[in-house]
């Protein structure tokens, strides 16, 4: 075995010391405030075994994060149903890409672009009976952990500004791809993006998706045939225009958000979360991608 904490404390160190650590995201005013120094790592083993340093306990906003688990909790409930709304493709655009939905009809490439995960909160929307606090249950449950929160400040922050997202909202309702209405629907989204969890919290959260569908409590949330599609998913379109450089330099299935956070895992082995607010112009965390790279180099572990 990789002497894991020493290589996780050599890249943070390395790593805390650039210069650039990119810029934090300012759209959701509410973000723009983060401080950009905080940087940490927690490393979740299926054997039992953990290790974390920087800032892995500070929570932080998940937002994209959050769509693999809407994603999950949908699955779970309607199986493959799900693929007649959304596509499983990469896009190769950015996350609030407009022009393929128009083109293709109104069905988003991927459940993890902006408006595949509209689609995704549609369904749970239909689905659930109190939709924001059964979704925030799942996640707890999940997580085995009940102080897990929204952030309802920047809920209200992201409506706010939110443009992009409501004409998303508002083409896929004129092609007939919403059932409930615009403003429902992306009251649900603006929640689930505003979940906030520190680095362990997130990697107990994905740990199902490393371990065959059960969470750390043993209980199963997904089956392995569910599992590999959504790690497929979240190799080929987990962050955003750049998955093809993830897959290339990290080798991991993995999904990112605008918050800083990304999770990663290799199946059968770990799950892996780090957070470093400052983004680069693919609106990735900037040391985040690094560390996670050196990562994968340094253990020799990746699915490839
Ligand atoms: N709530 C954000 C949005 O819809 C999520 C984007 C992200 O994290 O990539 O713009």
């Amino acid at each position: 075995m990789p002497d894991f904490n020493s290589i996780i404390s050599t890249i943070h160190s390395q790593l805390d010391a650039s210069a650039d650590r990119g810029s934090v995201a300012t759209y959701i005013p509410e973000l723009a405030g983060v401080d950009e120094k905080n940087f940490g790592i927690y490393l979740n083993c299926i054997s039992g075994e953990s290790h974390k340093i920087g800032a892995w306990n500070k929570p932080f906003s998940i937002q994209s994060i959050s769509k693999v688990l809407s994603l999950a909790q949908a699955f779970s409930l309607v199986g493959d149903s799900i693929w007649k709304r959304v596509d499983v493709e990469p896009s190769g655009n950015p996350f609030n890409h407009l022009s393929l939905l128009e083109l293709e009809n109104g069905i988003p490439r991927n459940p993890l672009i902006n408006a595949g995960a509209l689609v995704i909160a549609d369904i749970l929307v239909s689905q659930l009976d109190n939709p924001k606090e059964d979704f925030l249950d799942y996640v707890r449950n999940l997580t085995n952990d009940f102080s897990i929160q929204f952030n309802t400040k920047v809920a209200l922050s992201e409506k706010s500004t939110g443009f992009r997202n409501y004409a998303a909202a508002n083409l896929l309702k004129s092609f007939g791809n919403l059932n409930n209405d615009v403003e429902t629907v992306l009251d649900f989204y603006f929640h689930q993006c505003s979940l906030e969890m520190n680095c362990e919290q997130l990697s107990n959260a994905f740990y199902f998706l490393a371990n065959r569908g059960k969470c750390m409590r043993d209980h199963a949330f997904l089956n392995e045939s569910q599992v590999k599609r959504i790690n497929a998913l979240m190799l080929t379109c987990g962050f955003y225009d750049e998955a093809g450089e993830f897959a290339f330099e990290v080798g991991l299935p993995g999904k990112s958000g605008v918050g800083g956070g990304i999770i990663a895992l290799l199946p059968n082995q770990f799950t892996i979360a780090t957070w470093s607010p400052g983004l680069n112009e693919k609106g990735n965390s900037h040391l985040g991608m690094q560390a996670l790279e050196k990562f994968t180099t340094a253990t020799q572990l990746s699915i490839f």
